[in-house]
């Protein structure tokens, strides 16, 4: 569904898309140190008219996960500003709280309709090869350790056109929209102490996307995607006592034996016939020195179900491993979630939606209706809320090729996918609120 209107102004703002993109790839922000991202886009929301739900109102602190610590808050603040970002934007975000929403009431009986888009960048330092295209054409990172290396640069760029285009032709739309723009998603922190602050209250329909991951090849379009794994990461920590390894090791308590043991049998645990399950102990930090009794050892680990309710057997497996291994070496043990997200399924009559619009498009050779996500994204966070409280939604992947792999510090994506996830999401947005 397409009028000469909504068509003449997608292509109008086709070549800001990478122009913004571009910019935000070369200012990247990893999670809750989205202070110059956010700051741009509230104010580029705010003046297309739209409502900013911001700060302490748009992200509940308390469900807050892998915060970093106020010393490094507040040097990417510094650097925000420094960067161009407005210095009373940034300041209302203080503690990293740079989730925000925006709203239009378009009039009229309608649905409520919310569309997500993730701001974050990874942890990575961008390659310094000389063939690597944001080098060539001089937008690489100027953030140390921070890449934007998933795409969600493009994601930002595409939220912000989309806004332009659905604030230019309102009067022909009915109902309400809110565009969520997410911290977090590395880490898949983000989307829960948004839904804690009301992101999704009240929302009929959602709609997320991606680009690239399955569609990995320009031309490519998966329009519903299932099958979100639910996640659970966490920092389990034992605390022993240190000793001399020579004199006295009886006197010791050795928490790296504790973390061994923990680590053992948590790759053991039974897995469920109910559905696939994941564990992963992917770092062990331990001990001092060769000759003392280690006082002190780090799982970082995660879990992951089809269902939240696998990931749940998972994790309380965790717990009570965890436990039963500080004492059986007479340690203490502690237990830090760091993040997680729950399972999450695209509608397929959504899902059919998008794929008529995008078969209508023209530019996809391969329009998948549904496929299984097998990974995990907190986007399925806000979608499973709105379909809990009687809502649809689906997540949409929007086939690119790509120079390398996600989370790559080679990682680029061809622009001409954000001209085509431009006009996918306009279309679905359009013909959910179309008059
Ligand atoms: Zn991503």
């Amino acid at each position: 569904m397409m009028n000469n209107e909504l068509k003449a102004k997608i292509e109008e703002l086709i070549p800001q898309l990478a122009v913004v993109r571009r910019d935000l790839h070369k200012h990247p922000e990893s999670g809750w140190t989205e202070f110059r991202t956010a700051s741009l886009a509230i104010k580029k929301m705010r003046e297309l008219g739209y409502t900013v739900t911001m700060g302490k109102d748009a992200v509940c602190k308390e469900a807050m996960m892998g915060v970093p610590a106020p010393e490094v808050l507040k040097r990417h603040m510094e650097r925000a500003v420094a960067q161009g970002a407005d210095p009373e934007l940034v300041a209302q975000m203080e503690g990293g709280l740079t989730g925000f929403w925006a709203d239009m009431d378009l009039g009229g009986e309608g649905p409520f309709l919310a569309v997500r888009f993730d701001m974050d960048c990874n942890d990575v330092t961008e390659c310094a090869d000389a063939d690597h295209r944001p080098n060539v054409e001089g937008f690489a990172s100027v953030n140390a350790g921070c890449m934007h290396a998933c795409g969600h640069d493009g994601h930002t760029a595409i939220g912000l056109a989309l806004a332009e285009v659905i604030a230019s032709l309102r009067g022909q739309l009915k109902g309400k929209i809110r565009f969520i723009f997410q911290p977090a998603e590395e880490g898949v922190r983000g989307a829960m102490p948004m839904e804690k602050a009301g992101a999704v209250e009240g929302v009929n329909e959602i709609f997320g996307m991606h680009l690239g991951f399955q569609a990995n090849r320009m031309g490519t379009v998966i329009c519903g995607t299932k099958n979100f794994l639910a996640t659970t990461k966490a920092d389990v920590t034992f605390t022993g006592v240190p000793a001399h390894a020579g004199n006295a090791p009886e006197e010791g308590k050795n928490a790296l034996l504790s973390a061994a043991t923990a680590l053992l049998n948590m790759h053991a645990i039974p897995r469920s016939g109910k559905g696939d399950t994941r564990i992963t102990v992917g770092k062990l930090i331990g001990g001092e020195g060769r000759n003392v009794i280690p006082p002190k050892a780090v799982l970082v680990l995660e879990t992951r179900g089809i269902t939240s309710d696998l990931d749940a057997y998972m994790f309380g497996e965790v717990k009570r491993i965890a436990k039963a291994a500080g004492d059986m070496w007479g340690c203490g043990c502690s237990i830090d979630i760091k993040g997680g997200t729950k399972s999450g399924e695209s509608d397929l009559e959504v899902a059919k939606v998008v794929a008529e619009e995008a078969r209508e498009m023209g530019c996809f050779d391969k329009v998948v209706e549904e496929q299984n996500f097998g990974a995990s994204e907190d986007y399925s966070h806000f979608m499973s809320t709105v379909q809990a409280a009687g809502g649809k939604g689906t997540y949409v992947q929007v086939g690119t090729s790509l120079r390398a792999g996600h989370h790559n510090s080679h990682f680029d994506f061809d622009e001409q996918t954000l001209a085509n996830a431009l006009e996918l999401m306009s279309r679905c947005v359009w013909r959910t609120l179309a008059k």
